[in-house]
């Protein structure tokens, strides 16, 4: 049996330098610069600017605070608290921040049902993600996994704030949620702490804030998810976030099949839509985080019909075929070079 935890290898957008058509300011103070292991990922900040030091260092503090109440496997974070306190009636009390991740997650199931649940943990203990002593999980056990899953019996109440889970045995996990959602918070560390040039890369999370060091645009590398060392293509950005998820980035291999983190909750399997990988772009972190997990569980046709009721996000969705699907309004910001692994490209439209 073969492990692969990417994530915690390689980020997967790479920021690439320099930017085309761009008159560069003159860049006198270095940027600061910090790297923190958070929510399973090796995270890497860069401020720039007079206050990069005292922004990059709020935005680390919060990042790690945030770790601490968000985590899965750390016992004494609150999601933990609520996971242990399953079933048993009360309440539990929570910080504000714990509070609206986890009603952000409710809002994105009920956005998308049967794509994302976050009580979708006891599903990824029986596949072993959590612990990473992955394994396929017998029939009976992943069944009465399953069975907990239920985001309707996850009850959160902002203004107390407090959260409880209705059944025994049933736990939440914010895996799909907790990095966007962090780096809202870290841009807003950032903006207070008086800078307003920033990289947030968060693995598979970048997020862009004002000018770049070459101009007002960044670049940013989608990774092929075939080959971590080759590139989709590249995305101009400003003010937004792409986040990616694929099922190449976390998986084992049993009886020459592969098993990805990314569950179907219609089935309690790695999600199976024909997608190598989705990456959104929005302006709004959470919101592009939670829709690349979820949309990767829909599938192509349904990712581009739920595209077209909205204005809030755009689109790459990479084929199992080879077909690199970029949404009309990227159309001017993605500079495609899959061609030269055999991808294809073709543009969506509204
Ligand atoms: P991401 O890397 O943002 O796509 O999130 C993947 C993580 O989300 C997994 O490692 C799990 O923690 C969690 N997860 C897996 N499947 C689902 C799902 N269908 N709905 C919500 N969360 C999920
Ligand atoms: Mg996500």
């Amino acid at each position: 049996m073969r492990f692969h935890f990417f994530s915690v290898l390689c980020p997967l957008l790479l920021l690439l330098s320099g930017c085309a058509g761009c008159s560069a300011p003159a860049e006198e103070t270095p940027p600061a610069q910090r790297q923190l292991f958070a929510m399973d990922t090796l995270m890497s900040l860069t401020v720039y600017g007079p206050q990069g030091e005292a922004a990059v260092q709020a935005a680390q503090q919060e990042l790690s605070r945030l770790d601490g109440l968000l985590s899965r496997t750390d016992p004494d974070s609150q999601i933990s608290q609520l996971n242990a306190r399953a079933g048993d009636g009360t309440w539990v009390p929570l910080e504000p921040e714990t509070a609206g991740a986890l009603e952000f997650a409710q809002q994105t199931a009920q956005l998308l049902p049967g794509d994302f649940d976050c009580t979708i943990a006891p599903v990824m203990d029986a596949w072993g993600f959590t612990k990473q002593e992955c394994r396929m999980p017998a029939p009976a056990q992943l069944e009465r996994s399953l069975s907990l899953v239920d985001s309707a019996a996850l009850l959160v109440d902002p203004s107390i704030p407090a959260a409880r889970l209705e059944r025994a045995d049933m736990a939440v996990d914010l895996g799909a949620v907790a990095k966007g959602f962090a780096a809202g918070r870290a841009v807003k560390a950032v903006l207070d702490a008086g800078a307003s040039s920033a990289l947030l890369d968060l693995g598979r999370n970048v997020t862009v804030l004002g000018d770049g060091p070459g101009g007002p645009l960044w670049r940013v590398a989608v990774i092929d998810p075939q080959d971590a060392g080759r590139y989709l293509g590249v995305v101009a950005m400003r003010d937004q976030t792409a986040s990616t998820s694929g099922g190449y980035e976390r998986y084992f291999e049993q009886d020459g099949i592969r098993y990805h983190h990314i569950i179907d909750p219609k089935t309690g399997y790695p999600a199976d839509s024909g997608l190598l990988s989705v990456t959104v772009i929005s302006s709004d972190p959470q919101l592009a985080d939670a829709l690349s997990t979820a949309l990767f569980v829909a599938g192509k046709d349904s990712a581009l019909d739920f595209w077209r009721g909205r204005e809030d996000f755009e689109l790459i969705l990479c084929s199992a075929g080879g077909t690199v699907t970029v949404t009309e309004g990227l159309e001017d910001y993605f500079q495609f070079q899959g061609d030269a692994y055999g991808y294809t490209c073709e543009t969506a439209r509204r």
